[in-house]
């Protein structure tokens, strides 16, 4: 008798119909709104068919398991569509500018300054005097140019933004010369040279990785060359046999042949740190004195204000990039420039040190680090103690987002050890209602206090709580 070759029915027709298994995991997650279940369910179904299509699978796939999983792995997804974001975590890794975690949070006074102008209509391009047409950034650049001494000054989107800006102002269908030293990758795929080809100008690299001399750049100048431009290494550190042009060097020779100097500081500050420990190449101002014809920097980094990008510099060269039609399509928001207005006031006024979050970060006594680290440590200890090894010590930490690299900060942390790995309870504290994101070291979670915001230490404990109670489930 003939007897056809078997056929294996494909198993992805086996996977529950959508409406089914959206059902199931409404019924088992009523929290759950209907619209991210039913996208969690199509996904979740998505994965499985692709995974299938890939794999042969054991002939004997237990049915059940298959659609418990499909179940869970359906409200994972579903909860991460609809769980907001950006959403509030607390930093604990001691890393006042972390890039991943939105750099540096607002005062409070900027925030208010936020919330005013977001419900409200707002005098943001009228002149209340004249009544006519008024500029939205007549306030922020009158007192940047206050604060700074600078000819004139600009605010767009993002320092990415202003460089861009900059370079295509003064180096379209030209060259930049820039030294290989400085060809970065800032974090989040910012690239000197990809940006440089974005608008439209020749990159001319000059030097070595190691050193770059003046010599190197007065070589590389004739008739095309735009600019000269000098990038921060915000995120690395050249040691050993090295050599750098220095600004001042760089300055000289664009004076020398004409030609504008463009620094992109990437962070700056509008106060000197350099006798409280920090370096000094940090403050823009000085920059345009040891004459940079453009600084461009960021305000949501050593700053402490909102996303922007700053550009300080000459009258001639600042007016030509506010009047380039690309200005229009980098503008600052309202709402960042409120913020930023406010935080600019702050340092006119003298209270910049005492308001912004991430100056009270940088310059907080090591002795009150200490306090708060031996507190929450003594806070933990007492309700977990009995699941976990927990205490108080002295570490470093480091700035990070594109500041001061290698610059090191003394501080304090609290030191946790449980039976469960330290990389499994730290996923579980991000797992938590207000996610912690912690340091991971020797196997232990080390909880850095210098970044900790008021109300931290009440998330912490909560979400220690739960990871530490998970863990005792598991074993
Ligand atoms: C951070 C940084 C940038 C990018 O600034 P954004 O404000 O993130 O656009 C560019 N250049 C340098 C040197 C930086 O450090």
């Amino acid at each position: 008798m003939y007897r056809s070759p078997e056929v294996k029915p494909d198993p992805r027709r086996a996977l529950p119909a959508v409406d089914r298994l959206a059902g199931a995991v409404g019924a088992k997650r009523p929290d759950l709104p209907a619209w991210a279940v039913l996208e969690g369910v199509r996904r979740a179904l998505a994965e499985a068919r692709e995974r299938l299509s890939r794999s042969v699978p054991d002939s004997e796939a237990d049915g059940s398991r298959v659609s418990r999983d499909l179940s869970d792995r359906s409200a994972v997804l579903a909860a991460a569509l609809c769980g907001g974001q950006p959403r509030r975590v607390v930093n604990a890794t001691g890393i006042p500018l972390h890039t991943n975690l939105g750099r540096a949070p607002l005062a409070p006074g900027a925030v208010r300054a936020i919330a005013q102008i977001a419900a409200s209509y707002s005098d943001l391009e009228l002149d209340l005097e004249t009544g006519r047409r008024g500029d939205r950034l007549s306030a922020v650049c009158s007192k940047l140019v206050l604060l700074t001494e600078a000819s004139a000054a600009l605010a767009v989107n993002n320092n990415a933004a202003a460089v861009l800006l900059a370079l295509d102002t003064l180096a379209r269908g030209r060259e930049a010369i820039v030294s290989r030293g400085e060809l970065v990758e800032i974090g989040g795929s910012f690239r000197i040279p990809d940006i440089v080809e974005r608008a439209g100008v020749d990159l001319v690299e000059v030097g070595t990785t190691n050193r770059t001399h003046p010599s190197d750049y007065e070589r590389a100048i004739h008739s095309r060359t735009g600019l000269l431009l000098k990038v921060h290494r915000s995120n690395f550190e050249l040691r050993g046999f090295v050599a750098e042009t220095s600004l001042g060097q760089l300055a000289e020779i664009g004076r020398e042949k004409g030609i504008p100097v463009v620094e992109d500081l990437g962070s700056g500050t509008l106060i000197d740190l350099s006798t409280r420990g920090f370096p000094a190449e940090i403050y823009a101002p000085a920059r345009l004195k040891l004459g940079a014809d453009v600084v461009c920097f960021s305000a949501d980094k050593l700053l402490g204000g909102p996303q922007a990008g700053l550009v300080l510099g000459s009258l001639e060269i600042v007016e030509a990039m506010r009047r380039n039609p690309l200005a229009r399509a980098l503008r600052l928001d309202k709402l960042s420039l409120a913020a930023l207005d406010w935080t600019l006031e702050c340092y006119l006024e003298g209270r910049a040190e005492r308001e912004l979050p991430v100056l009270r970060q940088l310059l907080v006594p090591y002795h009150r680090l200490e306090t708060r680290a031996r507190a929450l440590a003594a806070r933990l200890d007492k309700v977990w103690g009995g699941t976990a090894r927990i205490h108080a010590e002295p570490d470093r930490g480091f700035v990070g987002g594109g500041s001061l690299p290698g610059f090191e900060l003394d501080s304090w942390v609290v030191v946790l050890r449980a039976s469960a790995s330290a990389e499994e309870i730290s996923k579980r504290l991000r797992a938590a209602p207000v996610p912690v994101v912690a340091r991971l070291r020797d196997d232990a979670l080390i909880f850095d206090v210098r970044t900790l915001l008021e109300g931290d230490e009440d998330a912490i404990e909560q979400a220690i709580g739960l990871a530490l109670e998970e863990a005792g489930r598991v074993e």
